[in-house]
């Protein structure tokens, strides 16, 4: 079964998580922040080899790590085949370096995603399917992974314990997300751990009850406007 373990890195205190498989000492590291490198010694430690890199979604500060993971030449490092994970409809978003300029941060030139999503896809890693379940919004790509073995969900930036992923970027759909958080993420059962790209986890139960902007006032209120 596969084993998960978060780290808050960089400047902007992601949640970057490392998902190792202990029989097959296979390993994903999903959303790796500024400063994953720091990743690569326990890696070694734990005897892990890194299998790919999964992405919700291309935010800066979602990939900025994935140059130090994944080298460019393959013939410059020990790592290469790692694959790249990230759903093509954020593809634009990951050749603009994921609006890293506009924040003032630096981004190196990147590898190309080589591995597609798309919804409902079942990703193996080790005898632990992960399944991907498109959830367009705070950007047009993004994704979350759903390991139904483990009851929970990496969510990214798609929902917060008491909010939702702002829709204010490049590509977000405020309306298109609040419909596929309630069918793709708060359709499963109340406790499912949702693990997000920032902050503390928190279940679907909890959401469902207390998140302001997913409740069901909301939705009769958009329902019948004055
Ligand atoms: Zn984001
Ligand atoms: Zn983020």
């Amino acid at each position: 079964m596969i084993q998960i373990a978060t780290f808050v890195l960089g400047p902007l205190q992601n949640n970057v998580y490392l998902l190792e498989d202990p029989e097959s000492r296979q390993a994903v590291i999903v959303d790796p922040a500024f400063e994953s490198r720091r990743l690569l010694p326990l890696l070694r430690e734990k005897n892990l080899e890194l299998q790919a890199v999964w992405l919700t979604h291309a935010h800066f500060d979602h990939f900025a790590g994935v140059v130090d993971l994944v080298p460019r030449d393959p013939s410059a490092g020990t790592q290469a085949g790692i694959q790249i994970g990230l759903h093509p409809a954020d593809l634009p978003l990951w050749h603009s370096r994921g609006g890293a300029d506009t924040f003032g941060f630096f981004i190196p030139p990147l590898p190309e995603p080589d591995l597609a999503f798309f919804d409902a896809q079942s990703l193996p890693l080790g005898s632990t399917a992960v399944e991907v379940r498109h959830v367009p919004g705070h950007s047009p790509g993004h994704v979350v992974f759903y390991l139904p073995a483990l009851k929970c969900v990496l969510c990214g930036d798609t929902i917060f314990q008491g909010s939702i992923g702002r829709t204010d970027l490049a590509g977000g759909d405020q309306d298109s997300l609040i419909n596929v958080i309630r069918s793709q993420v708060l359709s499963l059962p109340d406790d499912t751990r949702l693990m997000p790209g920032h902050g503390p986890a928190t279940t679907v139960g909890a959401e469902r009850r207390k998140n302001p902007f997913l409740s069901t006032w909301r939705t009769r209120s958009n329902a019948f406007p004055e």
